[in-house]
């Protein structure tokens, strides 16, 4: 190499290095462009037929990995990321619905998603029909009607706060035979607990800031079913400039790699933690599929053989008054609007998850003015039954130990 300028060699020198053996984790490619050798590698990464990259919002080596690994746990031809939950959940809809066409939905949806189908799928023509998706004959009735039959069956395999359990394969039959597609939030869930695809589904979606990352550090989506919805979620997602990013890609694969580890502790120290709570003379109602009281307990015990992750939900029996206190009681668990990190959190829905709603629609989705939402991390359980109980010390009653 001749000698060049300063000004060049400042540019060029030392330009990436691909190391000849591979790194045993993975590394972070922060690169949004890519060279090409020549014309024809233009066309054939173009085409598809030659491994390589784009552009940055086309999708990086790390998205790639994140999208090979999803598809491989969910058992999916292809996967897709998305910049977030969000973004997985509109380029699922979008790619299925027009103008005039309908989606049937769980009246329990996340909020996020109700809004997003009541302002950019109802707003643009879309019918927006909600069901109990525990009731098939209405599930059905929904899909058939009144107006357009319905294009989509949209559901979450867990439901938040009080965790219902969709019977995945019976609401696949109701899909299929309306001929529309099961699309399945299974955030609460992950692939751990549930492979949804294997029950019928046609998609499904996820947050990938909940349990897949782990963490609380990431803000990401990811969707997988066929290759063909995946290849056209995928075009959506890129002109829309909503696809994975790099570093978001990078610690979503970091996080997976202990998935089903956190999943069993996470799951664990739920059922711990419902059956303390069971116990507690301050508490009205503990919502969790492990318990016998639960409307899906065998449901759960059939479909779910690792626990139903780390979500539980309980009712104090001092209702709305009772609340500010308990939370001020607790040192360790901290009040975080997320869920699924490895540290344990609380939230109360009323003026989180379901502040949108009014009083009468939280109540007929099951949620009190005292309801709140524990999110089990992967803490030793005695430490956040300690905490729970100097809680509920500070309510008055003695609670049981
Ligand atoms: N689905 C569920 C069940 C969620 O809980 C959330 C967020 O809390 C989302 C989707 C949306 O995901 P994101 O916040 O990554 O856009």
């Amino acid at each position: 190499m001749p000698d060049r300028h300063v000004d060049t060699a400042a540019v060029h020198a030392g330009r990436l290095i691909v190391p000849s053996n591979t790194a045993s984790s993975p590394p972070l490619f922060q690169a949004s462009s890519y060279e090409f050798s020549d014309l024809d590698d233009v066309e054939a990464i173009y085409a598809g037929t030659r491994e390589g990259r784009i552009y940055g919002r086309y999708g990086g080596p790390n998205a790639g990995q994140f999208e090979t690994a999803i598809a491989e746990l969910e058992g999916a031809e292809a996967a897709v990321g998305a910049a977030a939950g969000m973004s997985a959940i509109d380029a699922a809809l979008a790619t299925h619905v027009v103008a005039g066409d309908a989606i049937v939905a769980t009246r329990e949806v996340y909020g996020g998603t109700y809004a997003l189908l009541e302002a950019d799928y109802r707003g643009r023509g879309i019918d927006v029909r909600y069901v109990d998706q525990s009731d098939f004959e209405a599930v059905s009735r929904a899909l058939a009607g009144p107006g357009t039959r319905a294009k989509v069956l949209y559901v979450e395999a867990l439901t938040n706060p009080l965790v219902h359990v969709a019977d995945l394969r019976a609401l696949a039959a109701c899909a299929h035979d309306a001929n529309a597609a099961l699309i399945v939030d299974a955030t609460f869930a992950t692939p751990a607990l549930v492979r949804p695809l294997a029950f019928g589904a046609d998609l499904v979606v996820h947050s990938v800031g909940k349990y897949l990352g782990g963490h609380g550090d990431v803000g990401a989506g990811v969707l997988a079913g066929r290759a063909q919805a995946i290849a056209e979620a995928r075009a959506y997602l890129i002109r829309r400039g909503a696809t994975l990013p790099h570093f978001e890609a990078w610690l979503a694969v970091r996080g997976l790699r202990t998935l089903a580890l956190r999943m069993e502790r996470h799951a664990s120290n739920a059922r711990a933690v419902a059956a303390y709570l069971q116990m507690q003379p301050q508490v009205a109602r503990v919502y969790h599929p492990s318990l016998a009281n639960h409307p899906q307990h065998a449901l759960a015990a059939r479909d779910y053989a690792h626990g139903t992750g780390g979500i539980v939900a309980f009712d104090l029996a001092g209702g709305a008054s009772a609340v500010d206190p308990f939370l001020r009681g607790l040192a360790t668990i901290a009040i975080v609007h997320s869920l699924g990190e490895v540290a344990t959190t609380i939230s109360y829905p009323t003026v989180s998850s379901h502040r949108p709603f009014p009083i009468e629609e939280r109540a007929a989705l099951g949620v009190s003015a005292g309801t709140l939402r524990i999110s089990c991390g992967i803490e030793h359980p005695s430490d956040l039954i300690a905490d729970l109980t100097r809680a509920f010390g500070g309510l008055g009653e003695r609670p049981r130990a």
